[in-house]
């Protein structure tokens, strides 16, 4: 016997798919089947279920062997690191939920401590730009039903978002899009030939690092100036032509990842890339989106807006909320050895920072708070096995286009395994207790 779970969300990428349905046996302890899934979001739920999880907290031991630990201990240890340290960093959130995030962050106000989150290493130009221009944007769900002209700048949705194509940006069929891929123009702008650039009506081979040139070309070519002949190894006759096609559009969206908000230029590409929106919306309707990564990265932005002003690189080591990337952010802190304990929660900085700030978090008095096996857990001296956000806890998430969704608890987590936000809450008291304000 088997029961059938459906609009479940999936907890992966910021797409968010919230169509998913989910075969679990009567019990309610396994999955046997995910339906709609791609096959990261698929592999996510099925991989929750291995038989080689870890259940119970571990501390690593001065051999290098790990000793399992009570949920108690753990608390205890994260506590003390936290207390002890005079600039603790509180990294990742990015793959938990908003409550769990607001439970953290009750914690780094007692502790002083520094919270960043993921967009540290990817959107946070965006975020930067969005401060100095504001941003023109709209939902996933106007996409589908008006978009008939869609920019992927940077990005390669075919492999990082492979539903995001299917279900809002290429293949849907809309209201005012029933045609669905005939109904629109697909422009790529990518220096590689990506499997979404395969799917393109028109790939723009741009130059490594030359997006801020090639976007503000395309503000002259609008205005039919004069270009030189190739601007970032595009001829100014394509130019000329994509411009005149966006501008001949009904509604235009630009999605953009990490080839632009990373390479040369960074914030001042996402200016540019919202000075194209903007100028757009002379001739008709334009909007802009973040192509965001993790499931709940965009909710971790809201949640530190609302708590403390600011969407990422928090700095409450002197009391009160600071913000300057560059100075705050995570591996400029770990780079200048300037944090004295490192937590961390829903991110894996061991496989996405540079190596050297991976060391300094090695040589830390460290604690990962993730259900997996991650090299950030390797490297750290405590990690605590916790139950999978979306999978076997709900909460909220934001999805990239900001839009609030709740996801679904589908299966029961192992007996005895705690939730992140349940975790977060011993914590908080063992810190109240140490502070002396329980
Ligand atoms: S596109 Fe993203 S959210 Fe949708 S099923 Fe795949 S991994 Fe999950």
């Amino acid at each position: 016997m088997s029961k059938l779970v459906t609009d479940v969300i999936c907890p992966f990428c910021g797409t968010l798919c919230d169509d998913l349905e989910v075969e679990v046996s009567d019990d309610g302890k396994q999955i046997l089947e995910v339906r709609n899934a791609c096959a990261i979001g698929a592999t996510k739920f099925l991989h929750s279920q291995a038989s080689d999880r870890i259940i119970r907290p571990r501390m690593k031991q001065d051999d290098g062997t790990w000793k399992d630990i009570s949920y108690a201990e753990a608390a205890k240890y994260t506590a003390k690191i936290l207390c002890e340290a005079k600039k603790p960093l509180m990294y990742g959130w990015s793959s938990t939920s908003c409550e769990a995030q607001a439970t953290g962050h009750m914690i780094a106000e007692q502790v002083g401590g520094i919270v960043d989150n993921t967009a540290t290493v990817c959107h946070g130009p965006s975020l930067i730009a969005v401060h100095d221009v504001g941003i023109p944007s709209c939902t996933l769900g106007e996409v589908k039903n008006r978009a008939d002209r869609i920019v992927f700048w940077g990005c390669n949705p075919a492999h990082a978002h492979p539903r995001h194509m299917s279900r809002y940006s290429i293949f849907p069929r809309g209201y005012f899009t029933g045609k669905g891929s005939k109904s629109r123009k697909i422009i790529v702008v990518d220096p590689r030939p990506t499997d979404t650039a395969s799917l393109a009506d028109y790939h723009i081979q741009i130059e490594q690092g030359r997006d801020y040139e090639l976007l503000d070309a395309l503000r002259v070519a609008f205005k039919n100036g004069p270009l030189p002949d190739v601007v970032a190894g595009v001829p100014k006759d394509k130019i000329y032509e994509v411009a005149r096609l966006l501008k001949s559009g009904r509604f235009v969206t630009i999605f953009f990842g990490m080839g632009v908000t990373h390479s040369l230029g960074k914030n001042h590409n996402i200016d540019e890339a919202i000075a194209v929106t903007r100028d757009l919306n002379e001739y008709t309707k334009a909007s802009i989106i973040p192509m965001r990564g993790h499931y709940n990265v965009t909710g971790s932005g809201q949640v530190l807006g609302w708590q403390f002003g600011f969407p990422f690189c928090v700095d409450l080591s002197r009391g009160f909320a600071r913000y300057n990337p560059g100075e705050t952010s995570s591996n400029d802190l770990l780079l200048r050895n300037e944090v004295d304990a490192c937590f961390v929660l829903g991110s894996d900085p061991g496989s996405h920072f540079p190596n050297k700030s991976v060391q300094e978090i090695y040589k830390l008095p460290s604690v990962c708070i993730d259900p997996h096996i991650t090299p950030t857990a390797a490297v750290s001296k405590c990690h605590v096995p916790v139950a999978f956000v979306g999978v076997e806890v709900g909460g909220s998430c934001y999805r990239m286009d900001n839009v609030p969704i709740e996801s679904r608890k589908v299966v029961d987590p192992p007996a005895g395994m705690l939730t992140d936000d349940e975790f977060l809450k011993l914590v908080l008291a063992e810190v109240m207790t140490i502070k002396g304000a329980a």
